[in-house]
């Protein structure tokens, strides 16, 4: 069963699609595997179409659709106009903490509406949903998917059908039902959901934004990489650091880097690209370190849910764009993660979740072992909100006992703090 919605108002138009592993084409259609190898589907863009310079697109509102020559659409966005355009912030204190010559923190914790850089991937993917007349929409999630997915649903007015892993954290729980969603706790893994998700989407025409709308959800992500090169004044870095979950974000800041790169609005090297994953699900890093074309499924055990995806549906082709990157990957436990969330709130000002954790623990991780240098600009994409996660921090502060309010209180606080 396919429910229509009404086509008259409908302007946009979705590219038509080629597999990624053989290159058949596809028409444009909610699907992401190829029927000839069951290679993952992408869009294809018209290499004539005109591309817009910097001054243009500097000219543009802040939001990711100024970018709209490269995302997969012809005609006007109708959904989730304001997503994108986060800050890129400088972080000496971290840089000199890390031993790299200059350190930028690209801020999607601060993304709008949902404090994760999900909210890219859902405006192409609910986009995509409009232009196909799909009434209803869907997810497969971690936890910040289902955040982005429940507050544009609301905002919208869509019906959304939200699937996750019923051990997933409390906050992401509730910054999920508060915008009315039907939430869906499935007992089992994120690679359980996501197989159970790809059934419902066949069974009920829906329009699952990571499973039969990915070849459009995933082009939103390289708005990340355009981002950073514009706002590092239209050039590259030299490193990139991301967290992986299923290896979307990864692959497509390598795509974006590279299409900024042949449109002519930057210059130089595509910088080196380093992926990172909790120690207790890291299948990509260790794809990575292998060295071979095999990904082995993994079964998740970490306090970063977020990434905990054990069979990443772009793990080979995130392991690919690392290591032609001249990049490399790396792996942080549980304390590490802790110790990472902590280090960037205190040389920052910025409290991030797990995932920002893993990778600011695997930067250090990186930099001790020589792979970032001290001569490196390094841009670490911080990915989602700290208050999301908070009890991973909470037994880890300590939180002082009460005074009475009186000064004198206050006064041998000061000594004994020895001031
Ligand atoms: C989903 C997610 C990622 C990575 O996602 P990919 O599936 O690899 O694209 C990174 N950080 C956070 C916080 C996420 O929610
Ligand atoms: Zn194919």
């Amino acid at each position: 069963m396919t429910a229509t919605a009404p086509r008259a108002a409908v302007t946009l138009t979705p590219h038509p699609l080629r597999c990624a592993a053989c290159d058949q084409p596809h028409d444009a259609a909610p699907t992401h595997v190829c029927p000839s190898c069951l290679g993952p589907l992408e869009p294809r863009y018209d290499p004539r179409r005109f591309l817009p310079d910097r001054a243009e697109i500097s000219a543009r509102p802040r939001s990711l659709w100024r970018y709209r020559e490269w995302l997969p659409f012809t005609g006007r966005p109708a959904r989730c106009l304001t997503a994108g355009w986060t800050p890129l912030v400088d972080a000496p204190r971290l840089a000199s903490a890390l031993g790299v010559a200059r350190c930028v923190v690209k801020h999607d914790a601060g993304s709008f509406p949902s404090l994760s850089f999900k909210d890219r991937v859902v405006a192409t993917a609910l986009n995509a949903a409009h232009a196909f007349g799909l009434p209803v929409v869907g997810c497969a999630s971690t936890g910040n998917l289902a955040n982005a997915l429940a507050a544009a649903a609301a905002r919208e007015g869509l019906d959304a059908w939200i699937f996750i892993p019923h051990d997933l954290e409390p906050a992401k729980v509730a910054a999920t039902t508060v915008f009315g969603p039907r939430l869906v706790r499935v007992r089992g893994t994120y690679d359980d959901v996501n197989r159970l998700c790809a059934q419902v989407a066949d069974r009920f025409g829906w329009g699952i934004v990571n499973v039969n709308l990915r070849p459009y959800y995933g082009e939103g992500s390289k708005t990340m990489a355009f981002e950073i090169a514009e706002q590092l004044g239209w050039r590259l870095p030299d490193t990139v650091v991301a967290p992986m979950a299923g290896g979307s974000l990864v692959t497509k800041l390598a795509k974006g880097f590279g299409e900024f790169l042949d449109a002519g609005l930057v210059h130089g090297v595509p910088p080196r690209l380093f992926g990172a994953q909790a120690a207790g699900c890291a299948p990509i890093v260790r794809l990575v370190h292998r060295g071979d074309d095999t990904l082995v499924p993994e079964r998740p055990a970490t306090i970063a849910k977020s990434l905990a995806i054990g069979n990443p549906a772009d793990g080979r082709y995130a392991a690919r764009a690392i290591r032609s990157s001249g990049g490399w990957a790396a792996a942080v436990d549980d304390p590490a993660i802790v110790e990472g969330i902590r280090l960037l709130a205190e040389t920052c000002g910025i409290f991030g979740e797990t995932a920002a954790g893993v990778t600011v623990a695997a930067a250090r991780q990186l930099a001790k072992d020589g792979h970032l240098t001290p001569d490196d600009e390094v841009v670490l994409c911080i990915t989602g909100h700290g208050l999301k996660t908070v009890d991973v921090v909470a037994g880890d502060v300590r939180i002082p006992d009460p005074i009475a309010p009186r000064l004198s209180e206050v006064s041998a606080l000061v000594s004994a703090n020895g001031a």
